[in-house]
């Protein structure tokens, strides 16, 4: 049914998402970017012109959502396990990080978008009081079964197994997939206690996205390659700098941001590797954002 919607608004020839799901600003001024055909099938791509952001026109429906991860590598059972492992590096320096802040023993953490529990694990090991959420049913069940408290649900306001305020809140490669972006972080800021951090690991390849959407005028094909690894399977593109300023918006102090500890794993192809250690040194140097991906933490100011 919601995709019968989605068609119908397309091909009525205006744009089908009321707000650019990235900062939450309406995408009437949204200029459309590309069409190409990726995993989600063909989609049209607008850009934001108040955060620079490129995101999929279409509505958002979770049922969609989650037939659609389930078709990817990380939604379904043998693989997103397997992912559990390869993200190892990541999740251990993500820790490290946040115990730099916070003394895990008894503290409360929630891994929103927790897939098969990798992070939840590491965290539980460090000593934390671990809760999550995922939208897809196999992934909770199987964090369940290894005695770990987690729901089936697409939204923090949805999740109810605590009600109390958590000490962490961690999102991993997680709020690409988020419909709107400044709502959903106005709800974990209201779901930490005062004091507490916000961990997330996020995506920026937006600069990728600029080139590919040059390119693709010159050469349709090989813009349109360009295109697909930088925005994967994601339903927004949002640079760094413009993500940040929502976080302070929301009313969070931003604590560090940095593309050291992204790195997914040590098996990380060689040409990532070097994108993210180049991605780094122009970051620490010159300021200028062109690594992959950024670890981002925040905190809820004590009042
Ligand atoms: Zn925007």
């Amino acid at each position: 049914m919601s995709t019968a919607i989605s068609s119908v608004a397309q091909t009525s020839g205006q744009p089908a998402s009321l707000i650019c799901p990235a900062c939450g600003t309406s995408s009437a001024l949204a200029s459309r970017a590309w069409r190409f055909v990726n995993a989600r099938g063909e989609t049209e791509w607008l850009r934001c012109p108040a955060c620079d952001s490129y995101f999929m026109d279409g509505e958002y429906s979770l049922e969609s959502e989650i037939s659609h991860t389930q078709q990817m590598t990380w939604g379904d059972t043998e693989h997103g396990e397997q992912l559990n492992n390869f993200k190892q590096r990541m999740y251990n320096s993500i820790l490290k990080t946040i115990t730099q802040h916070v003394q895990p023993v008894g503290k409360s953490l929630l891994d929103v978008g927790c897939s098969y529990g990798g992070f939840m694990e590491a965290a539980r090991a460090e000593g934390f009081d671990v809760y999550g959420f995922d939208i897809v049913p196999q992934a909770v069940q199987r964090v369940t079964k290894s005695g770990m408290r987690a729901q089936c649900c697409g939204q923090v306001c949805d999740f109810t197994l605590r009600t109390e305020p958590f000490d962490v809140i961690s999102v991993l490669d997680a709020n690409i997939y988020w419909p709107n972006q400044p709502e959903e972080l106005a709800e974990i800021y209201r779901r930490l206690k005062p004091g507490g951090l916000l961990v997330m690991r996020i995506v920026d390849k937006s600069w990728m996205a600029r080139i590919g959407a040059a390119l693709q005028r010159v050469s349709a094909e090989r813009g349109q390659k360009l295109l697909r690894r930088a925005v994967n399977d994601h339903r927004f593109s949002m640079p760094v700098g413009s993500f940040l300023s929502v976080l302070r918006k929301t009313g969070f102090n931003v604590v560090s941001a940095s593309p050291r500890g992204a790195v997914h794993s040590d098996q990380t192809s060689l040409p990532v590797k070097l994108s993210f250690a180049v991605g780094i040194a122009l970051w620490q140097t010159l300021g200028v954002f062109m690594a992959p991906g950024a670890v981002v933490v925040a905190e809820r100011p004590l009042n």
